[in-house]
């Protein structure tokens, strides 16, 4: 497996005041595989969106590093992040926000292709309608604006207008939770088999666990700007360490009474920490059912728990490699 995208004990701060800092993403590391998906859920505030804009250069880190492909997106020259730029592409939650609702879904699509070179106008159509093909519209849909789509088919647009770029990598934002349920489906299995068609690798965000699971190779669980758990999409739904992935995968509603978590719901009754100036400790103790006097002292490190199964939690350390 080649690493296409590797994240080094990556900082995101945001200072608010001269007392308060947001830690937004505090000590990440993680690689992710070329033509991998790893998704990244946790409830809003957990970081994941800085996460991403982060490892896309969108914001300047703190401290830590991003190499893509090798290269340090936070110290590129302005040749290598233009080329980078091409590379990896955003793709964002609400399709309709981001779509110019006075250009037609031609010109949308082939704004994308522009950054490719100079194409001939029978070029651009022509590329246009593969694309609408390939995200599954009509391509004669093409002379039609935004406001004449639905949610699931404008996604597939601003799919298409990405795709236009030709990038590699995609940090994919939410990209789903803005649509009916019965339509993320569809999209979930669109972004999977346009990963197959075109070699692509995605960071896929989204604070739903149940969704993540079917389109992710790999899953992170975060909290309080920390990684708390990540392993193998499978290992983590069948076989969660962590308390707070627990939590989550209990409060699934399941009809697979082989669910691991199924029918042992468990609460999160305290109170939600805040990455701004957070404790001492383990970010998730105010929560968790299980919280000792150590976990509010000193901060659990995210360690092996069984190949490819990290874990930051003092309850799993015995287990630790
Ligand atoms: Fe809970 Fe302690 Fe583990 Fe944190 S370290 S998740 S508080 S048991």
């Amino acid at each position: 497996k080649q690493v296409l995208v590797r994240i080094e004990d990556l900082c995101k701060y945001f200072r608010l005041s001269s007392k308060e800092e947001l830690k937004a993403v505090d000590h990440v590391s993680f690689d992710i595989f070329r033509n991998e998906t790893v998704g990244i859920v946790g409830e809003s505030g957990c970081g994941k969106t800085t996460l991403g804009r982060t490892v896309l250069g969108l914001y300047p880190a703190t401290s830590g590093r991003v190499l893509f492909d090798g290269m340090d997106v936070h110290s590129a020259g302005k040749r290598e992040m233009r080329e980078f730029k091409k590379r990896a592409q955003i793709m964002l939650q609400d399709p309709y926000a981001s779509l110019n609702p006075r250009m037609t879904v031609r010109d949308i699509i082939a704004e994308g292709l522009e950054t490719r070179g100079n194409f001939s106008k029978a070029e651009k159509d022509e590329r246009v309608c593969e694309l609408l093909s390939l995200v599954g519209l009509r391509p004669e849909y093409r002379s039609r604006y935004p406001h004449e789509f639905s949610g699931g088919q404008r996604q597939r647009i601003g799919i298409a207008r990405t795709l236009a770029v030709e990038p590699e990598f995609i940090v994919c934002d939410e990209p789903i939770s803005a649509l009916d349920v019965s339509i993320q489906a569809q999209i979930v299995n669109l972004f999977g088999e346009l990963k197959e068609k075109l070699g692509l690798t995605y960071l896929f965000i989204a604070h739903d666990l149940s969704m993540v699971r079917h389109i992710s190779d790999r899953v992170g669980v975060m909290y309080l700007g920390m990684m708390a758990e990540m392993a193998d999409s499978r290992e983590l739904y069948e076989n969660p360490r962590h308390p707070y992935t627990k939590a989550l995968l209990s409060a699934i509603p399941s009809t697979d009474p082989d669910q691991p978590m199924s029918g042992r719901r468990i609460r999160m009754e305290g109170e939600v920490g805040s990455p701004v100036n957070p404790p001492a400790g383990c970010r998730f103790a105010s929560r968790c059912p299980w919280a000792t006097d150590r976990c509010r002292k000193e901060m659990p490190l995210l360690r092996q728990v069984a190949p490819g199964h990290f874990c930051a939690c003092h309850l799993e350390e015995r287990q630790g490699t």
